[in-house]
């Protein structure tokens, strides 16, 4: 079956910490699915979260299923075999929940294509009670409608807890005759932070509050996190410090679905790092939170860490700061990495004022020089374009700022008016203005001639533009969605494998148009996620 497939290790479990659990003895059988590969999935905190609480349960057994590369995926349909779970090797449709973590829009059809491997049927009308209940969780999930087709249940929030509940929902269901799957799902409709599309009343008099963790301090956090045999994107423990920022970017998704700020203690901290390097035998750890360098109690952290890893040769490494927190993480256990990213998003002070980013230019370029002095080698600086009241001068603010600040790299995306986000009613620019706007850049930068050379990487403005009608949209884009499966959309987040031309004609036959969902809408308009209260 490997024969001549990428990376055998993707598919092949037996790693360090994997759950062994026998198969005919666990009375609730649920797999974990990533919709992307084993590199990416892996390394995402939440699914270990989730396959670490419920194979903590006796009687659950959590198997973890990724999307096959291309290869794979080939051959699987080439022999008629299907997609099964790393651990027991077992196809999807003998779980009886198929839980989703849904990260990113562009992953929607590998969600469709895991199912169909699967052999699960597709959309949740086409379900019976031998089926498996299809669940879903993530950001994405905070506008659940274009999906709504194909996931029986949502999950909005953070699942620690609920999804305990809906492991007991549908353990105490599992064995009755009629109507077993009308039962489940009722019952699951009564769990707070749980939507199911098919007992969806009328608006206005539905909504669904999302579920949040109060005491994050005393929240499971695995300390035997599964360590693979391949490299993964994180390959290394990594420790969520703190939940929630306190700051609030007006078009930030992220500050309002993950609101409010928690934090865990030092000592917690310092209690999970011990466990896990113990557990893994990693010799580094990412402390983890939306915006890391706010956690208030850092110094005494760093500290601790420095006095107690040190002379285990263990490094510590922050994935996020901001710009303002930089400075006061000069810790000598902290890694230096090759590049070090900041997030200014604007060019203008004017304009970042206007994202309620308080950031400063000064503060932007000297905190850069003071990295590249400390031992970074490059400074990586991230914008968006198409912000709501952007004119050309904040464009040209961009490389201003960027030509001030020495072995700097810019990364230039789109902006994207998020659901749940303070500007969720501002429209996208379409794909002319956007690319009007890149050559403007492009014109500044050969401006400079010689004198200077940045190097820029531009987001692909097509797939921003599908992302945003994908998060954006109501449920009429299920069957757009299915359509572009159907026509060999994958791994659609993946540079080499994103088909606009696809998206743009699946819309089309659809009777979709893109714009509708891309306009600015009236503060007072119900949008399509107006009955989740983020
Ligand atoms: S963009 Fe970053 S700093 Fe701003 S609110 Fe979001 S997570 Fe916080």
């Amino acid at each position: 079956m490997m024969d001549g497939v990428l990376k055998p290790g993707r598919y092949i479990n037996g790693e360090w910490n994997a759950a062994r659990k026998e198969w005919d003895y666990a009375l609730l059988k649920v797999a974990l699915c990533f919709p992307d590969i084993y590199e990416i999935g892996m390394s995402h905190l939440g699914m270990k979260i989730i396959y670490g609480i419920l194979n903590n349960e006796k009687d659950v057994l959590c198997e973890r299923v990724f999307t096959p590369w291309n290869d794979m995926e080939q051959k699987l349909r080439a022999m008629g075999e299907p997609l099964v779970s790393l651990e027991n090797r077992k196809p999807l449709r003998e779980f009886d929940i198929i839980g989703f973590s849904l990260q990113y829009e562009m992953g929607y059809v590998d969600v469709l294509n895991m199912l169909d491997l699967g052999n699960v049927p597709l959309r949740s009308k086409d379900r019976g009670d031998s089926d498996p209940i299809v669940i879903a969780g993530g950001p994405c999930a905070f506008n659940p409608e274009p999906m709504a087709d194909f996931i029986d249940a949502f999950v909005i929030g953070e699942a620690e807890d609920a999804i305990l509940e809906i492991a007991e929902m549908v353990k105490s269901l599992k064995f009755k005759v009629i109507d077993k799957r009308g039962d489940i799902l009722k019952g699951l409709s009564k769990i707070e932070g749980v939507y199911v599309p098919a007992f969806r009343p009328n608006p206005p008099a539905f909504s669904v509050k999302k579920r949040i963790i109060k005491d994050l301090n005393n929240a499971y956090f695995p300390t035997s996190p599964v360590v693979p045999h391949i490299q993964i994107v994180h390959d290394r423990i990594v420790i969520e410090i703190m939940r929630g920022c306190p700051h609030q970017c007006r078009f930030c998704q992220a500050c309002r679905i993950f609101y409010p700020l928690r934090l865990r203690s030092v000592d917690k901290i310092l209690e999970i790092a011990e466990g896990a390097i113990k557990n893994t035998g990693y010799d580094e750890i990412s402390l983890l939170s939306l915006s890391t360098g706010d956690y208030p109690h850092m110094e005494e952290l760093s500290n601790k860490m420095e006095e107690r890893f040190k002379d285990k040769g263990i490094k510590v490494s922050f994935p996020s700061l901001r710009v303002k927190s930089f400075d006061s993480h000069k810790g000598k256990v902290v890694m230096k990495r090759a590049g070090l990213t900041f997030a200014p998003e604007a060019g203008s002070e004017r304009l970042r004022h206007t994202l309620n980013k308080k950031i400063t230019n000064e503060e932007i370029v000297n905190q850069s020089a003071l990295a590249l002095r400390s031992g970074w080698r490059k400074v990586k600086l991230y914008f968006m374009i198409g912000l709501p009241g952007e004119t050309d001068e904040d464009l040209a603010a961009i490389i201003d700022l960027a030509s001030r600040i020495k072995n700097v790299s810019l990364s230039i995306s789109p902006f994207i008016p998020k659901p749940h986000s303070g500007f969720e009613s501002e429209g996208m620019l379409g794909l002319e203005e956007l690319e009007r706007k890149k050559e403007y850049l492009r014109s500044r930068l050969r401006a400079m001639g010689s004198r200077r050379y940045i190097k820029v990487d531009y987001h692909d403005a097509r797939m921003s533009r599908v992302e945003a009608v994908l998060s954006r949209g109501d449920s009429k884009l299920g069957d757009a969605i299915y359509l572009a499966w159907k026509k060999g959309a994958r791994l659609q987040s993946w540079k080499d494998y994103f088909d606009y031309n696809v998206w743009d004609r699946c819309f089309e036959e659809c009777g979709i148009q893109p714009g509708d969902y891309l306009k600015k809408a009236d503060k007072r308009d119900a949008l399509p996620w107006s009955f989740i209260e983020a």
